[in-house]
């Protein structure tokens, strides 16, 4: 067993590749619910949920047990066999989809991680379809393989060293204008789809599939606008567009619906899904209508490790969690709550807009100069950690005044107690005051 200080020299040691690009200089000794204890001896408030994971908190005794039982049964078989967890996650995931989505019952391929599963769905897509092109929106982040890098388009230090490569790829997706929502002080608006129409009016009959986060997350917290979802919805069916939902960070309650579709009135083809759906154990997937993935062969796509029966286990445990304790409801609840709270700062301490829905919250900060303020954000991050409390920042960064922004993210976990809610947005509070107060 390493002691606490050979634990802290390793980390000088250069053994982790830095390029994920660690928020602290901290090593997480134990974490539970709302709270992460260090080795440095650092006690956190967590509002980050090791990014939007952990709906019920860390280590939550239902996951925590079950992960123990099925790790002493079975803890990976590959593709040899189906296994129970599986079985059991789908059929109640089926349930759940089918009583928001009918129709076609819905069927699982589990992966490991989000990234993994968009590259998966846009293989579903260019199968079913036998097309070759797809649509994303300016703003959209979509994760980190080759193929969701060049899907994405919320900040160029995503893709620039890489553009030799994804360039040529790049022509065969598009990006249109972000149908954001009327947020907060409504300045940001762009329910104008004109952009999109064009686009499918001129390539319609080549694109595959349209990708789209309900709320997009790294590019800002930035809520999509119901209305011309709809618009948009109407349009890929009458050319025969699969519209797919990443509901890696919004699916699972996090926006005080099950998923982040619903806020929108639209139903889409396929979902793929991530982070809250393992229970703090990696796993991701796609989730389509039985009829669609039939018409993938075996063997056209496969995983080692995708859907790992622990990982399955914690899934449905925390999943169960979520719907036993209302915890949907309840997001919702809060996130207005916070909402109602934060909304009259606008106009003082920089910030512009206090948006999302449930408890994925955006504060979003600008320079006196009317400029996304990402020193800013930085500052207040940095302030709130050193008071107690751990934040993320997200916002598009892609020198484009319409969709740039750099705004502070709220994620706790979606059971957090009244008690912790309000001591994380006081010290939310408290940092946004002194970094102004600094700077002023
Ligand atoms: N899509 C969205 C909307 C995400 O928020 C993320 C992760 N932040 C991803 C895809 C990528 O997921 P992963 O990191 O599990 O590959």
């Amino acid at each position: 067993m390493l002691t606490d200080a050979s634990v802290l020299e390793l980390s000088t040691q250069g053994l982790l590749a830095e390029v994920v690009g660690y928020e602290t200089d901290e090593i997480a000794l134990s974490a539970q619910g709302s709270s992460i204890v260090t080795y440095r001896g650092a006690q956190y408030l967590d509002f980050t949920g090791g990014i939007a994971v952990h709906a019920c908190g860390h280590s939550h005794p239902a996951v925590v047990a079950a992960i123990i039982q099925q790790a002493q049964q079975v803890m990976h078989v590959s593709d040899t066999m189906r296994h129970a967890p599986q079985l059991e996650l789908g059929q109640w995931m089926r349930e759940r989809l089918g009583s928001v989505l009918p129709g076609s019952p819905w069927s699982f391929l589990f992966l490991n991680s989000g990234s993994e599963s968009i590259d998966a769905a846009a293989k579903l897509a260019l199968k079913v379809t036998g097309r070759s092109r797809f649509i994303a929106f300016e703003g959209a982040f979509h994760g980190r393989t080759l193929f969701a890098t060049a899907l994405s388009r919320s900040k160029k230090r995503h893709w620039q060293a890489y553009e030799g490569f994804l360039g040529p790829l790049r022509a065969q997706i598009h990006h249109a204008p972000a149908p954001r929502s009327d947020s907060g002080n409504g300045e940001r608006a762009i329910c104008d789809i004109s952009g999109f129409e064009r686009l499918v009016k001129r390539i319609g009959g080549e694109v595959a599939a349209v990708f789209f986060e309900p709320i997009q997350g790294e590019g800002g917290y930035v809520p999509f606008a119901p209305e011309a979802m709809q618009r948009i919805r109407e349009l890929t069916r009458q050319h025969g567009i699969l519209l797919i939902a990443d509901e890696i960070q919004t699916g699972w309650g996090r926006t005080g619906r099950w998923f982040g579709f619903e806020n929108l009135g639209v139903a889409p083809d396929v979902i793929v899904f991530g982070k809250a759906v393992g229970g703090g154990l990696p796993l991701a997937g796609v989730a389509a209508p039985e009829s669609l993935f039939a018409q993938w062969e075996p063997g056209e796509h496969g995983t080692t490790f995708g859907g790992n029966p622990v990982a399955c286990a914690a899934g449905l445990a925390a999943l169960k969690v979520i719907a036993q304790e209302g915890l949907v409801a309840r997001a919702a609840e809060r996130g207005a709550q916070i909402k109602a709270r934060l909304r009259p700062l606008i106009g003082s301490h920089g910030v512009v807009d206090v948006r999302g829905h449930g408890l994925m919250i955006g504060v979003e900060l600008r320079t006196a100069a009317g400029k996304p303020d990402y020193a800013g954000c930085d500052a207040v991050k940095r302030r709130a950690r050193e008071n107690g409390l751990l934040l993320l920042t997200c916002g598009a960064k892609l020198g484009h005044p319409a969709v740039d922004n750099a705004t502070l993210r709220l994620i706790p976990p979606l059971n957090v107690s009244d008690d912790v809610l309000e001591r994380g947005l006081s010290l939310f509070e408290s940092a946004l005051q002194q970094v102004t107060a600094k700077a002023a």
